[in-house]
């Protein structure tokens, strides 16, 4: 039987995909409206809108946002347009590339786990024909497969080799790694056209894909600093729940320059209160913090690990902190693990208490930007960012109305990212992104009173034209056309409706006025007018109409 032969209740129905949703009026309204808002007070600061793809090539979020993190390792969506084996090993390769200042032991057993997986990609994907089978790739892979198996027997054996054993194995292996060449094997299976392209993946953030357009426009060319936001959907393989979805909306804006200026930190912050005052939201906490820079913080890495490292500390931590101490100790700063709180916030050392003097004057300065703009700010030494590209500024905003997803917008500098992403030297870069769910959650909590229920509401009809009648049909048709492009809402019925049906439906819709246009109108050319507020009733001449409604805005 088809589909449609079936009785209603045993047809298939679709729902949106886990973590994802519609969003309809009247609920769509207030998005708008948002969006318009955020436009008009970004505009202000003379940022401009900068609209790139929802997807990009694989490599650019690995690199940008770090192969090792959650976001790229678990929760990217990754078209499927290559084996899934050609897409692991090459998420491997780079992150093997990424395996840089971890202590000597851990480093080795990480290089020699990543490998493990590495080549047993390789092998698949050699065998399932998705890899070229070439001398090269074939000579290459057995390298690693030798390489693997002799070093793995000495680590096990416990056998002592310098360090410099160690060093050359790693740097062999990127090397090694680096010769495999995983394209063309469909070029010559005859797989599609689309399958030739690199891996793409659903951008989880946009970030990596402003600063990539940067460097390929050759952003840096025009003339001052470069003052970009955007909107639209990201893409997240998280776990659903209020506040996080799986299909969710961010504006973001960011500023690309030579000047790395606190003013500009200040002025991107100021913005967002901005924002946030348009929308009435009152009830928010903006934390910062400097995460110092490529001079001062791998010092303070080493202090507060040294400090992590004491049992009567180590021993209060968690399993992930655990693993962090040796991995990334700055993660444990920002760990949500109530147990460890206390430790956190009184036992371990603060960022801001080890700054080199650059950073130092920096961050003050920055704190007196704020302070000239009245933006109120709280400092918090947890604020944090593992990755190396970032430096000083970090900022959130979270709001105690949006419960356990309280976090409105994260931003911080990024002075690294371009050169990271092969754009000119000494470029530096700051940015935000902010949930747009999450605003609209914090929307509707704060009440807007009266204005919020006049924005969340659909966009009333204003006029609903009830004609009656073959004769009057053309002069309906005409006339709603006319009072649209003066940017009334009007609704035209697409059928007759007996008079008193019309009067109802405007009345369901909410319509502010009811053009009544009959037989006896159309004999008179004097159309009738009802309010329904008040039901007061008036006769128009045709040509008045315009006018009439004009006046009524
Ligand atoms: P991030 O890019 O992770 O720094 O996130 C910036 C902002 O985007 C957060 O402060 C949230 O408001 C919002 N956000 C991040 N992930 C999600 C998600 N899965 N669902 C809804 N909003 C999110």
């Amino acid at each position: 039987m088809t589909e449609a032969a079936k009785p209603e209740s045993e047809r298939r129905k679709f729902r949106a995909i886990k973590g994802t949703r519609d969003i309809l009026p009247p609920d769509s309204a207030l998005w708008n409206w948002f969006e318009k808002t955020a436009r008009s007070v970004m505009e202000s600061f003379n940022f401009g809108e900068i609209r790139t793809p929802i997807f990009e090539e694989t490599e650019l979020f690995a690199r940008a946002i770090g192969a090792d993190t959650d976001v790229v390792a678990k929760e990217v969506f990754t078209l499927q347009a290559r084996p899934e084996s050609v897409q692991r090993a090459e998420l491997l390769r780079e992150a093997i590339h990424r395996i840089g200042d971890v202590k000597h032991e851990l480093r080795v057993t990480r290089l020699l786990q990543h490998l493990t997986v590495f080549v047993r990609y390789l092998q698949i994907a050699l065998q399932q024909g998705h890899l070229p089978k070439d001398a090269a790739n074939l000579h290459n892979v057995g390298l690693l497969e030798r390489g693997l198996k002799e070093a793995g027997q000495l680590w096990k054996s416990g056998s002592t080799q310098p360090e410099s054993y160690w060093n050359g194995l790693f740097e062999k292996v990127k090397r090694i790694a680096d010769d495999i060449r995983f394209e063309s094997a469909e070029r010559t299976s005859g797989v599609s056209e689309l399958d030739l392209e690199p891996t793409a993946s659903l951008r989880p953030e946009a970030t990596a894909s402003v600063v990539r357009a940067y460097v390929e426009h050759r952003l840096d060319t025009r003339p001052g600093d470069q003052k970009l936001y955007y909107i639209g959907p990201m893409f997240r393989r998280e776990r659903p729940q209020k506040g996080r979805y799986r299909q969710f909306y961010q504006i973001g804006a960011e500023v690309l320059g030579t000047s790395d200026a606190p003013a500009i930190d200040a002025e991107l912050i100021e913005m967002l209160t901005v924002l946030l005052e348009r929308c009435q939201i009152e009830k928010y906490t903006l934390l910062i913090n400097s995460i110092g820079c490529a001079d001062c913080r791998p010092k303070y890495v080493e202090l507060l690990r040294a400090e992590l490292r004491k049992p009567e500390i180590f021993e209060r931590l968690g399993a992930d902190s655990k693993r962090r101490v040796e991995t990334n100790p700055l993660r444990v700063m920002d760990s949500k693990l109530p147990e460890e709180q206390e430790i956190i916030d009184t036992k371990l050392p603060k960022i801001s208490e080890h700054l080199c003097a650059d950073c130092k004057t920096h961050y003050e300065k920055l704190k007196k930007e704020l302070r000239l703009r009245a933006v109120p700010f709280t400092e918090s030494p947890r604020l944090v960012r593992g990755l190396d590209y970032y430096m000083r500024t970090t900022f959130e905003i979270t709001s105690p109305i949006l419960g356990a997803q309280n976090a409105l917008c994260g931003g911080g500098r990024y002075d690294g990212l371009v050169e990271l992403l092969g754009g000119p030297k000494g470029i530096k870069g700051i940015g935000f992104a902010l949930g747009e769910d999450r605003f609209i959650d914090a929307i509707q909590e704060a009440r807007l009173g009266e204005q919020a229920t006049k924005i969340h509401a659909v966009r009333p009809v204003d006029v609903f034209v009830a004609w009656m009648g073959e004769r009057a049909y053309p002069t309906a048709v005409r006339l709603a056309r006319v009072l649209r492009g003066e940017k009334h809402a009007v609704e035209l019925p697409p059928e007759e409706l007996k008079f008193r049906k019309a009067l109802e439906r405007a009345d369901k819709m909410g319509a502010r006025y009811v053009l009544i246009i009959g037989d006896d109108e159309i004999a008179s050319g004097q159309l009738t007018v009802k309010r329904l507020a008040d039901g007061k009733q008036e006769k128009i001449a045709e040509e008045a109409v315009v006018d009439y409604f004009r006046g009524a805005r």
